[in-house]
């Protein structure tokens, strides 16, 4: 049976009230799927702690949503990677569309983060996924391609050991406008291609994420594609309920 990784990443949403209202309805019941796949819950970080109170007795996974690329010293406001592990986190979001866009993230810098995830023995999401004006000019997998070619040249071969892949188209992202599911294979498959040539072993145990507004009604025909081994949720997620049900699709 298909083993999923579900993500929400909550963005700059949650608060005290809102995390105890989420998990009071969580339980380790296999019926909702949570025994059988991986489920990670990304909330801000001020709130990580919180959460990790809720989920550590479940079979839930911190994750967060950013890290900064310096390990500690004078970096006002930032959270360093060693804190994140140290609180229990085992999932860090990098690369994620908001961040290169609205925080000016170049592959530079992901890589940089992304490395120092690995080298903690955390597990990076990797977010890759072209713009609509890159849809538009056919560009799409030269846009990814180029995204996982930096990580790759920099990082070797193993790069992809132990890492989870996010497809998120940005015209998808928060706008009600979720991808075709066929289309969003094909990415998938070529996706896992690019690893195939150069690790075989990480192409087939890869966890290759979609993410752009899924909700309950369209994940099903998300999670039936053989490439799909899991969504990234933000939107929906911040519903429990709505996020209960896209991991019983999965049943
Ligand atoms: C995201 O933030 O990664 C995301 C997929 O958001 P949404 O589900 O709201 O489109």
């Amino acid at each position: 049976m298909k083993k999923y990784l579900f993500v929400a990443n909550w963005k700059l949403n949650g608060s005290i009230e809102f995390i105890s209202n989420y998990f009071k309805f969580f339980n380790t019941s296999s019926e909702i799927g949570l025994e059988k796949n991986i489920i990670v819950i990304a909330p801000p970080a001020i709130y990580l702690n919180e959460v990790y109170k809720n989920i550590h007795s479940m079979n839930i996974f911190l994750g967060a949503q950013n890290v900064d690329k310096n390990l500690t010293g004078a970096f006002t406001g930032e959270t360093s990677i060693l804190m994140l592990k140290d609180i229990g986190v085992k999932y860090v979001i990098v690369g994620h569309s908001e961040r290169r866009l609205l925080h000016n993230e170049n592959n530079d810098l992901i890589i940089k983060k992304f490395d120092l995830i690995k080298s903690l023995n955390l597990i990076p999401i990797l977010c890759v996924g072209e713009t609509e004006k890159e849809k538009k000019h056919g560009q799409t997998k030269i846009v990814i391609e180029e995204q996982l070619n930096c990580v790759l040249t920099a990082l070797g071969t193993s790069a992809f050991r132990n890492t989870v892949i996010a497809y998120e188209p940005v015209w998808a992202i928060g706008t009600g406008l979720s991808a075709d599911p066929k289309y969003v294979q094909c990415i998938h498959k070529f996706i896992r291609n690019y690893i195939e040539k150069y690790d075989p072993i990480s192409a087939k145990n890869i966890f290759i994420q979609y993410g752009g507004s899924i909700n309950s009604v369209n994940a099903e025909e998300f999670i039936k594609q053989p490439d799909i081994n899991g969504l990234l949720i933000g939107s929906a997620s911040l519903d429990y309920q709505e996020f209960l049900k896209i991991i019983e699709l999965s049943k």
